[in-house]
Order: structure tokens, then C-alpha cells, then sequence
């Protein structure tokens, strides 16, 4: 995924919410079987360790982690892949790639300012590092861009100038179509901040390019690799099944506020080793408070406490949960993933069913030599017959990356993951030799020396990549997937109303939590120096019922749109 949707937004007044009671800091009745703490986190990607660093941070020590995955960073996850020339493999990115490097004007939502009533004086250096401020309308950068430097990530500036265009004959120059789209793109999403701005209804983002003048024929399929770059490759699902209103809303207040820089990460630890060390600065070696490789299959959740069953036998009883299982997982719930108990009410479900999990498949290939221009970055392939067939190919050949490792990869998503993830790896690999074959007329392309990519729809601790929003869906919808039921809260990627998708939205997301939670047990208000509010304390509101559209002041920290502005959607 390419970040291109780093937004900040503005706070806004207040509004009528439906609240559950906050049963401040009283501790649970507790199963006397299980494991007592204060407070299970369930998952250990970005959000679960953020999550609990900010327990930590918040002296809230009795917590324990319950994952998976024999490591720590969830989706953050890399694959040796390949060799060098020394015999030892490579290492490649499965998951997250991109570090979005907002480094103007970022803005930290209020409640980060004084998560417990306090100044964030009593903040630990260690939770962030260096370069954030903690201050309200004070300019920062993006935390993920500050973990990287923190922990010395290798990572090279991504040029998506740096393309060359193809088809089934070869080389063909229509990237002046690139401009086209990016014409009508201005255009639809500034259209797209005042639909949010005036509480219009919103549209697909295919309507909203249209409208702006980009809506080219099926059959002209130039366009249409064109368009899936510019929009699927990052929403991983189409324009038809986007949200104009909040597909947009971010893109157009990065166009005008931030610098576009995102940068590839190509650290022979991984990405998810920023995680990892985060993790340290919280929890011992061989601490007894991460269970990891433990499969949680129910969650029993009530006003008074959640306990958490593993497929180990084992149980957790706690006085709150942070849930930080993905879209994906959530929508599988009861079927082949967690179980929770009670149901989790219709309002819940039904904002966990009407968002979607997008599916995003590098497919890498390693060959015995550089074959395609080593000093290009990126390949556009359109297809004579299918939309979003191997369209987008990047070369890690290329210098700052993985400089002579003669590897490539390819990107697939939605319909087209499915099917590569149905077939097996050699009708990929020989769709794929195909595929390059026409590109590079010219050129004997040998077979590979290395083949392989992941199957993220059917894996069973993420079924998918990562969230998009649908279109039709309001903000006090998206407001429903984050808000708690009972002790139970959630947090990840998919809650993040601002930059779902993001390792950031994990992020903040998972940060927020920890903080409210920590406010709950020490009976404190988390939220009590948000500008446009009055103190507020307890539970994340709800809507019940919902409304078609979302009035302005809701856009506001409680509903998770806590940044600046609407001075980028003014009209063009
Ligand atoms: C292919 C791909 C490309 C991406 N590209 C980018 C990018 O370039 N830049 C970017 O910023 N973001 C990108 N993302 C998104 C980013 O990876 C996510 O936003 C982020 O990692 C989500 O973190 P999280 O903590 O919310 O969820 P997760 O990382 O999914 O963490 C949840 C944890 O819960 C655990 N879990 C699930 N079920 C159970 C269970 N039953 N019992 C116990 N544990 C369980 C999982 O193992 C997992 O560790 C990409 C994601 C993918 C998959």
C-alpha cells in the first residue's frame, strides 16, 4: 500500500451521542479458573503494543498480551526471500512497506495532549522518541516516521515519478494519462471536502471521478491501469466499492498539507521490528505478561469485566479488553475466528459487516539478471483483457533498495488476490512470466530463481489486508466500530477514522485505548482538555440509531476525527 492518505483534521464542537455507563475504575468480578489482570489485550500488531505501552506509560502495569503469532507485529510481518550472493536469503516486506513521512504540520489529536488530566510532561521519552510534541495544533510528524528513525529502519524515498508504461506489445508512453487522472482527482476530492463540509450524501469514488471528468470505457484499458494505480493500488478495492467522501477526505488535505514523501522500508529486520523493539521498552525479557502463540477463541464481555478463553485451555479474566483483532478477523467472528459472548450487539455487527477488508498481494519474483531498466522504479502493465492484471510492477533492483538483487514484484488486489490465492503458486508464476514476457518483447525472460507471495485473505489471524471504507458510510457509523461494549474496547487499523489502513491509524488507535483504559481504572477523565469539549470521562459513544449522514460537528476527537481542517476543501 502506498500511504497517500496521511491526514489531519479539524476538531469541531459537540454533539447528541448514546453513551454507555463508565463504571469508572471499579474492578471486575473476576472467573476464579482464570489468569487475573486489569487489563487482557488481545493482539499483538501495532495497536496491541501501543496499546499496552500506554498502560505502561500511564503506570497501568498488570496487563498481559495474548497473540497469535509466535512474534510480535501482526501485520508487520517480513519473509526471507530469495539469495545473495553469499547464499544467505533476502528479506521482503509482506505486509506494510511504505512509511508515510508527514513531517509538516501533523497534528496530535487532543486527547494525546492530556490523556489523564495532566500535561504530557509525564509522558516517557521512551513511547515515542525524539520529534513529538504533544501539544494541541503543534506540528509533529508522523510516530511510525518516528519509530523508523528511532530504531535506525533502512528505508529509501519511493519516486513514483520514476514509471515507465507498458502493454501486451511492450513499451508504450501514455503516461500523460497519469496527469489526466491526477486532474480530475484535485477536482473530485475537493468536491469530496465540501460534501463533507455541507453533511452531503456521499458517493462512489468511481461517481465522484466522473464527475470531475475522468470516467474512461471499459475496453480502454490504458485508463484503467492508469486508475487502478492511482486508486486501487492504495485502496486495495475499486473506485466502485470506495467512499468518495472519506476516500478523499484525506488525500485531499495531504495534497495541500504535507509533503507527498513516502518511503519503501528495507531493513533486513523487518518493519514489524520497530514493534518489536517498542515492546521493550515496556516488557522485560521472558516477560510472563506476553502469552504469545495463544489462540484466543472466545471472549466473554459484560459491564463488569471480560474474560478471555484460550484454544490452549487457558483463560484470562479481566477487568477490561482491548481488542485489537482485524476487520477481517471481527467479520469472520463465530465462524472460524473468535467467538464472542454475548453476541456483540446489532449495532456493533453491523458496523463490523458494512466496512470492507481489502486485499493486497505482492507477488516477488527473483531472477538471474536485472532484464528490466535497473534505474526505474516502477512498471505500469495494462492488460488487453482484464482490469488489475499484475498492473504494478516495482523493482527492488533499483538503487537504495535491494541493489542487485535482481528482484521484482508485482501487486494484485481484490478480485485478482482472490484468484491467485485459489490457484497455486506455479499458474501464478507462469501468469506472471506471461505478463513480463510482454512487457520485455526483446528479452528472453528466464524463469525465476525464487517465486513466492502470501494468501491474506484465508490467513487466520488477519483474513485480509487491510480496511477501506465503503461508500454510504457515515462517520457515526465508523464511530460504531470503535466504540466499546461494556469493558470491552477496540482498537486497530479499521477503528482509526482518520487513517484506517495505516500502520499510524494502529497506531493512534491503539494509544487512545490504552490511555482511556488507564483513565477508567484510575477513575480519572481521559479526554478532559479537548478544546471544543467539555471534560468527558468513560466509555467511547455509540449510535444507535444511525442517521444517513454525519452534520459537520460531529467531526470531532470523540468520533476519532481529532486533526485539522477543512481550508483544503475549499472549492477549486
Ligand atoms: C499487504 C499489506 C500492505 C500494507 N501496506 C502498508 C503500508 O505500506 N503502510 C502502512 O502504513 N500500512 C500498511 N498496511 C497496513 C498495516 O499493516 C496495518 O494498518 C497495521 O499493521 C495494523 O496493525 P493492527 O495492530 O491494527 O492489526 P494487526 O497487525 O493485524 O494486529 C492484530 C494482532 O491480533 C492477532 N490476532 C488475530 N486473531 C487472534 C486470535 N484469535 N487470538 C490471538 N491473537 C489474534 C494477530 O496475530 C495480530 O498480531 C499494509 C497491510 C498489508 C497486509
Amino acid at each position: 500500500m502506498r500511504p497517500q492518505r496521511c491526514t489531519a483534521l479539524l476538531p469541531i464542537a459537540a454533539l447528541g451521542i448514546q453513551s454507555t455507563s463508565a463504571r469508572v475504575g471499579r474492578l471486575a468480578p473476576r472467573d476464579a479458573a482464570c489468569r487475573k489482570t486489569s487489563v487482557a489485550i488481545l493482539g499483538g500488531g501495532m495497536a496491541g503494543v501501543t496499546a499496552a505501552q500506554a498502560l505502561s506509560n500511564n503506570s497501568i502495569t498488570d496487563f498481559v498480551i495474548i497473540e497469535y503469532n509466535d512474534r510480535l507485529g501482526g501485520r508487520a510481518t517480513q519473509a526471507d526471500f530469495g539469495k545473495q550472493d553469499d547464499g544467505s536469503p533476502y528479506v521482503v516486506e509482506l505486509g506494510p512497506n511504505w512509511v508515510c513521512i508527514v513531517a509538516k504540520h501533523f497534528r496530535l489529536p487532543p486527547w494525546w495532549w492530556s490523556p489523564m488530566g495532566r500535561r504530557e510532561t509525564n509522558r516517557p521519552e521512551s513511547d515515542l522518541g525524539s520529534g513529538q510534541s504533544g501539544r494541541p495544533g503543534v506540528s509533529t510528524e508522523n510516530p511510525i516516521w518516528t519509530l523508523a528513525k528511532k530504531h535506525k529502519l533502512k528505508n529509501t524515498p519511493s519516486n513514483y515519478s520514476s514509471i515507465l508504461t507498458y502493454d501486451e506489445n511492450g513499451h508504450t508512453d501514455y503516461s500523460r494519462m497519469l496527469d489526466e487522472y491526477d486532474a480530475a482527482w484535485a477536482k473530485a476530492s475537493a468536491r469530496a471536502g465540501r460534501m463533507l463540509a455541507e453533511n452531503m450524501q456521499d458517493e462512489t469514488a468511481r461517481a465522484g471521478l466522473a464527475l470531475a471528468g475522468w470516467n474512461p470505457r471499459h475496453g480502454d484499458m490504458k485508463r484503467q491501469a492508469v486508475e487502478w494505480w492511482r486508486w486501487d493500488w492504495d485502496a486495495a478495492l475499486t473506485p466502485e466499492e470506495s467512499s468518495l467522501i472519506f476516500g478523499a477526505a484525506g488525500d485531499n488535505l495531504t495534497f495541500h498539507q504535507f509533503s507527498d514523501q513516502n518511503n519503501l522500508v528495507v531493513d533486513p529486520r523487518g518493519y514489524g521490528h520497530i514493534v518489536q523493539e517498542e515492546s521493550r521498552t515496556f516488557l522485560g525479557a521472558d516477560d510472563r505478561r506476553l502469552l504469545l502463540g495463544t489462540r484466543v477463541t472466545n471472549i466473554t464481555y459484560s459491564d463488569d469485566g471480560v474474560t478471555v478463553h484460550n484454544a490452549d485451555g487457558s483463560c484470562v479474566s479481566a477487568a477490561y479488553a482491548i481488542c485489537t483483532f482485524s476487520l477481517g478477523v471481527l467479520q469472520n467472528a463465530g465462524a472460524d475466528a473468535v467467538a464472542f459472548r454475548p453476541e456483540l450487539p446489532e449495532w456493533k455487527r453491523v458496523a463490523v459487516q458494512k466496512f470492507t477488508m481489502g486485499t493486497y498481494t505482492k507477488v516477488f519474483l527473483q531472477f538471474n539478471e536485472t532484464f528490466w531498466p535497473a534505474d526505474t522504479q516502477y512498471f505500469l502493465y495494462a492488460s488487453p483483457t482484464r482490469r488489475g492484471h499484475f498492473p504494478v510492477w516495482q523493482s527492488l533492483s533499483a538503487d537504495g533498495f535491494l541493489p542487485g538483487s535482481n528482484i521484482i514484484f508485482a501487486t494484485a488486489v481484490e478480485q485478482a488476490s482472490y484468484r491467485l490465492e485459489q490457484q497455486t503458486d506455479e499458474q501464478t508464476k507462469h501468469e506472471a512470466l506471461e505478463v513480463l514476457r510482454q512487457m520485455f518483447p526483446g528479452v528472453t525472460v528466464p524463469e525465476p530463481l525464487a517465486f513466492m507471495y502470501p494468501r491474506w485473505t484465508s490467513t487466520p489471524w488477519s483474513y485480509g489486508s487491510y480496511s477501506n471504507w465503503p461508500v454510504g458510510t457515515t462517520l457515526e457509523m465508523h464511530q460504531n466500530l470503535r466504540a466499546n461494549t461494556g469493558r470491552l474496547w477496540f482498537a486497530g487499523e479499521a477503528t482509526s477514522a482518520q487513517y484506517f489502513g495505516f500502520l499510524h491509524g494502529a497506531w493512534f488507535e491503539g494509544m487512545e485505548a490504552g490511555s482511556r483504559v488507564a483513565a477508567l481504572l484510575r477513575g480519572e477523565c481521559a479526554d478532559a482538555h479537548d478544546a471544543h469539549d467539555a471534560p468527558r470521562c468513560g466509555d467511547r459513544p455509540h449510535y444507535d440509531p444511525l442517521h444517513g449522514t454525519s452534520p459537520l460537528e460531529d467531526y470531532r476527537a470523540p468520533n476519532g476525527w481529532a486533526a485539522s481542517s477543512f481550508y483544503a476543501s475549499r472549492p477549486e
